[in-house]
């Protein structure tokens, strides 16, 4: 090879790793400015002395979330942000009124009144985040809710095996339910309930361990890329001192989206969540870039 061709051979060179080094930089950046839908908030009593509703929206929107989805113990925490921001919060009718009950809640019957007394004076976009495992899908109260769900057009946020997944649609075939961690199951489980269900979301809180240093695992890239339509993020505030990690937790979020294609990537941060919540009118649209 002569200079000239050394030269012209150089100059190519140059030229695709700097056009490889900005669109990595472009697509990167895109990402961590996607706006970000979160469909798992909790603003539970533990927390209100310590942040109050003005500060946890702030802390929030800080982050890039541009609309949250929240349910609390009890359900004034809920309220209590919907009013500092009625078109960020889309309020979630959880069925705890206090901390300590997630695995008794679904055999306590004056869990039923409180719920239909909720509905009645507050609107909601879904009932949860509940948790059930299998058969518990069956007990009175939840069949109650499933029988409310249907009635007031709710999504169902659950947090359960696939079992009860599959129970509930026993019950109800047009249910329209969040998973809530995509029930900490494989990603072979899922994908196979989300072929066969066409109303099956699932929430990506606390699955951290998907992506490992910027390198999503094979059998979740394919999943998230094959039903890319119907997962979402949640930062889950379950417990006071999550809402002092939330810059982690989002972090995290982040590079997930930076592996993503950018198409895969703007539906998981902000459009599923949107058309998810298409019953549930927020009054006011965000647009997304
Ligand atoms: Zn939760």
């Amino acid at each position: 090879m002569g200079a000239r061709k050394y030269t012209v051979f150089f100059f190519l060179l140059c030229s695709i790793l700097l056009s490889w080094a900005v669109s990595a930089e472009q697509s990167g950046k895109a990402a961590n400015d996607l706006p970000i839908f979160d469909a798992h908030i909790h603003y539970n009593h533990d927390v209100w002395d310590a942040i109050s509703p003005v500060d946890a929206i702030r802390r929030l929107r800080e982050l890039g979330i541009k609309r949250v989805m929240v349910s609390s113990s009890s359900d004034k925490g809920t309220q209590q942000l919907y009013q500092v921001a009625p078109a960020f919060v889309v309020p979630v009718l959880r069925p705890y009124r206090k901390r300590g009950t997630i695995e008794t809640w679904m055999y306590d019957e004056t869990v039923i009144p409180y719920l239909h007394e909720r509905l009645n004076k507050y609107r909601y976009a879904a009932i949860g985040e509940l948790h059930i495992d299998g058969e518990q899908a069956y007990t009175p109260v939840m069949q109650e809710i499933i029988h409310l769900a249907k009635k007031y057009h709710l999504i169902l946020h659950v947090h359960s095996d696939a079992q009860a997944i599959k129970f509930i649609f026993k019950q109800y075939p047009g249910a329209r339910i969040l998973w809530a961690h995509a029930g900490f199951d494989y990603a072979v489980i899922v994908g196979k309930l989300m072929d066969k269900h066409h109303n099956l979301w699932a929430d990506l809180s606390f699955r951290g361990e998907i992506i490992n240093q910027g390198r999503l695992m094979k059998a979740w890239r394919i999943l998230l890329e094959r039903h890319a339509d119907r997962f979402l993020f949640g930062l889950d505030t379950y417990e006071p001192q999550r809402w002092l990690q939330l810059k982690y937790a989002m972090q995290w979020q982040r590079d997930l989206l930076n592996a993503l294609p950018r198409d895969v990537a703007k539906k998981i941060a902000y459009e599923n969540g949107e058309k998810m919540i298409r019953f549930y009118d927020v009054g006011e649209k965000v647009v997304v870039e």
